[in-house]
């Protein structure tokens, strides 16, 4: 199916019918070489080109038109969020009702788990994985301390079996039946961020259900990486970040969705803020609160137009692909190629700790250098050396991503014979 050589890489871009949208980004400038190789687009995605325009685009009417400029234009401030609901719905497999993009990921998942961890003295336990996000750990921590209950009773975790490197989907099933009548939150992350691995979210979701659980999945990984149907596979919420995989820049505003089941129903316990009232009734300014019937309930503060805007630019290029369909079936055959290459060189000295089956990967690779342990940083400074972009973590495990819309077969061949060289 693959060949070695560079030509081989060349035909296979040659043939690739997204290729093009590589001229939509902006790469960084090389130091040594000719031309950066990005492969940390699960760290900070590139640049779209046309977010500048569009962000002097708002700079100019802010300047034109000042308070005005709330509800003129084309994009009138006051409900700008919502020309980012529709596409980021689609992107996540979800209803539009059920998305907002609203504030930072670690504080949508505060305000969601304010509404959906309701421990109860025989229902109080979270259950996360041992190596989650350290940000998603603080939060869940500080969940379960500030409703006055005990961290070390509450906050159950699972890890890979010893001498594994991934969690095992009957290990969960496993924990969430164990702690069944006491689990009153799953919280999983759809792609995990160190290995890669993507996880059953709609089997999590249902054993979670099953035992009377509630369960929200964190999509940091996962949005713009792989195809995700939110609405179907039920988690009762979600939350994302915009600046890996959607290309949105550093900070950009974040991404929630709330299930359908819960909107507009039964009041819920919920952090309010004026701008999660009624949109009709909102500048009367009385005190009375009316949330809208959507997850827009959970906005608290005005939009970050600055923040959002580059959002605009990067889901148009999601939409121009075609979604995410033709871009996971070319990062599925990135990774494929990688494989190729890795086996055929740097077999016993480079070691995956990915998942090889296609169903638990995203477009990350996490690469283990096992020459000898200290040979960790020396790779990854060869590597920055030679105008590689990847994301090294102690002591010895280099994370790359190549990116179906900017990063090119290529780039891969670089890598991978970059790599080569450097361990030598
Ligand atoms: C990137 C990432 C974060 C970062 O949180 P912010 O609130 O956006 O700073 C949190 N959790 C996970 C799983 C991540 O991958």
């Amino acid at each position: 199916m693959f060949e070695p050589g560079l030509d081989f890489a060349f035909s296979l871009d040659a043939a690739d019918p997204l290729r093009g949208f590589r001229e939509r980004f902006s790469f960084p400038k090389p130091h040594r070489r000719d031309e950066v190789t990005y492969l940390v687009g699960n760290s900070l995605g590139l640049q779209p080109k046309r977010v500048r325009d569009l962000m002097l685009e708002e700079l100019d009417k802010w300047a034109a038109a000042g308070v005005r400029g709330h509800f003129e234009g084309d994009r009138p401030w006051a409900p700008y969020h919502e020309f980012l609901t529709e596409p980021m719905a689609r992107l996540v497999g979800a209803q539009p009702q059920e998305v907002v993009v609203m504030n930072g990921l670690t504080v949508n998942l505060h305000l969601l788990m304010v509404s959906f961890y309701r421990p109860t003295a025989r229902r109080h336990k979270i259950l996360i994985e041992a190596h989650a996000f350290p940000s998603d750990h603080f939060a869940v921590e500080s969940q379960i301390a500030m409703r006055g209950f005990d961290v070390a009773d509450s906050l159950v975790t699972i890890q890979p079996r010893d001498g594994e490197e991934t969690l095992r989907f009957d290990d969960v099933v496993a924990a969430i039946e164990e702690h069944g009548p006491e689990l009153a939150l799953v919280l999983m992350p759809g792609v995990q961020y160190y290995t890669g691995q993507v996880m059953p979210m709609a089997e999590i979701v249902a054993a979670a259900h099953r035992v009377g659980a509630m369960c929200g999945l964190d999509l940091a990984h996962a949005v713009g990486n792989i195809p995700l149907e939110l609405h179907a596979w039920g988690p009762d919420f979600a939350a994302w970040c915009t600046y890996k995989y959607l290309n949105a820049g550093p900070g950009a505003t974040a991404g929630a969705f709330v299930h359908e089941r819960h909107l507009g129903a039964a009041p819920i316990p919920r952090l309010q803020g004026w701008w999660g009232h009624d949109k009709e009734t909102r500048f009367e300014m009385n005190n009375e609160f009316v949330p809208i019937p959507t997850a827009e309930a959970w906005q608290l503060s005005n939009a970050p137009i600055f923040s959002m805007t580059p959002i605009i630019a990067s889901l148009q290029v999601f939409e121009d692909a075609g979604g995410m369909k033709p871009l996971r079936e070319k990062s599925e055959k990135m990774v494929q190629y990688l494989d190729y290459l890795l086996d055929a060189t740097l077999a016993g000295r480079v070691e995956s700790i990915t998942p090889r089956d296609m169903d638990q990967r995203g477009c990350q690779v996490s690469l283990k250098v096992i020459a000898d342990d200290s040979s960790g940083p020396d790779v990854f400074r060869a590597l920055q050396d030679a105008d590689v972009e990847c994301d090294w973590r102690y002591p010895n495990v280099i994370r790359i991503a190549p990116v179906p819309l900017y990063n090119s077969f290529g780039d891969i061949h670089r890598f991978v014979s970059i790599l080569e060289d450097a361990v030598g």
